[in-house]
């Protein structure tokens, strides 16, 4: 089997900065710290670097500029603008464009990250290539009424490099020259640690919100897309692991919307109102978010029974039965929350979670028969 790599269509800015970074941060880092070691200095200065950068692209370029999930004050909007370029993963329009049309399009061809076209391009491989024909962007409309990201739109690689790269290096040196160190090492140190190992950490991470999170993890909301949601995707994510409530609720500021789900951006968003910065927070009723559970529940459970009856005689009659039972009570619970969410009833939170619990049993219930199971 041969494979062509179509180089008419490679992106050679784009995939020298993806790589060189890479071979960087993979090789010159270690090399670095065998030498000249790590002192709370770099690291604290790596630590901020890498959470300011997330932080920027999961609550500002994702859930403010992307979905409008909340509004926000200048003084948000231009920390996330500028951290936001420090990730360099292109202008605050450009990615919000990509990223409505990732929503919009998802799985399918309009989709500029589609899963469907394979584990690598969805993570990396439609930044490595052009795409053709590159789409318009023509849904972002709203943001280029915004002053603070046309003026990012502008600057965004030089807002990137110099405080993102060679900030990092002026401080690295400005602290050794302070204690007394070798000055260089300290620059040398910013910029490899805090600067290009922290780029490409943070761009992975972001990567894998559209590679990991539409390939592992479970889907209890909808599977009408192949977003995913994994504790393990939220905890490298800053909360983006979320990702099939995100896709079935994206205009929710949240995307861990259980109480314990890993979600640093949904905190950081939360506190943010209590000081007066940002307002307006979007969320989804608590029935809405459970009728789409219920509903995806008795999905299964319907589809479950179907492959058993389809098994034939000899199928054991007593998991027959049990799952006849649940699929009947999902479907009776399905259809009263659903009446009352269309009558507009307000339902007391004691009555949602008795429910909830009574679906989280249910599932449970249900993933102990096993599928085909015969006499
Ligand atoms: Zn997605
Ligand atoms: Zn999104």
């Amino acid at each position: 089997m041969s494979y062509r790599i179509p180089f008419d269509r490679v992106n050679w800015i784009t995939s020298s900065f993806l790589i060189g970074t890479a071979l960087i941060a993979i090789v010159g880092a270690p090399i670095y710290l065998y030498h000249f070691g790590i002192n709370w200095f770099q690291f604290s200065m790596f630590f901020f670097y890498l959470c300011a950068t997330m932080m920027s692209i999961t609550v500002g370029y994702h859930r403010l500029f992307s979905h409008l999930s909340f509004k926000a004050k200048w003084p948000v909007k231009l920390f996330t603008l500028i951290f936001g370029a420090c990730a360099f993963e292109n202008s605050c329009l450009d990615w919000s464009s990509d990223h409505r049309r990732h929503h919009k399009h998802v799985d399918h061809d309009g989709d500029p990250y589609d899963i469907s076209k394979g584990f690598f391009w969805a993570h990396m491989g439609w930044l490595l290539f052009k795409l053709n024909p590159e789409p318009p962007m023509d849904n972002v409309n709203d943001l280029r009424k915004d002053k603070l990201v046309m003026w990012q739109y502008k600057y965004v690689h030089w807002i990137g490099l110099v405080v993102g790269l060679i900030l990092p290096a002026i401080l690295g040196y400005a602290y050794n020259s302070f204690m007394g160190l070798v000055p260089w090492q300290g620059a040398l140190g910013g910029f490899l640690i805090a600067g290009v190992t922290r780029i490409v950490i943070a761009q992975h991470c972001t990567f894998f919100i559209n590679s990991l999170c539409h390939t592992i993890g479970r889907r209890p909301y909808s599977t009408k897309h192949s977003a995913r949601d994994s504790a393990i995707m939220a905890f490298l994510t800053f909360g983006e692991g979320y990702h099939n409530y995100h896709h079935e609720f994206q205009h929710d500021y949240r995307n861990g919307v259980k109480p314990w789900q890993w979600d640093p951006s949904k905190w950081t968003i939360w506190t943010l109102s209590k000081l007066g910065l940002v307002e307006g927070l979007r969320r989804v009723p608590d029935s809405k978010i459970l009728l789409a559970e219920m509903h995806e529940a008795r999905r299964r459970a319907v589809l479950q029974l179907e492959e058993l009856k389809n098994a034939g005689p000899g199928v054991a009659q007593r998991a027959t039965d049990a799952l006849h039972e649940i699929t009947e009570k999902l479907t009776a619970n399905y259809h009263e929350l659903e009446k009352a969410v269309a009558d507009r009833v307000q339902l007391s939170k004691e009555v949602l979670n008795q429910w909830q619990s009574e679906t989280r049993a249910l599932v449970r219930q249900l993933g102990r028969i096993p599928r085909g199971l015969t006499a």
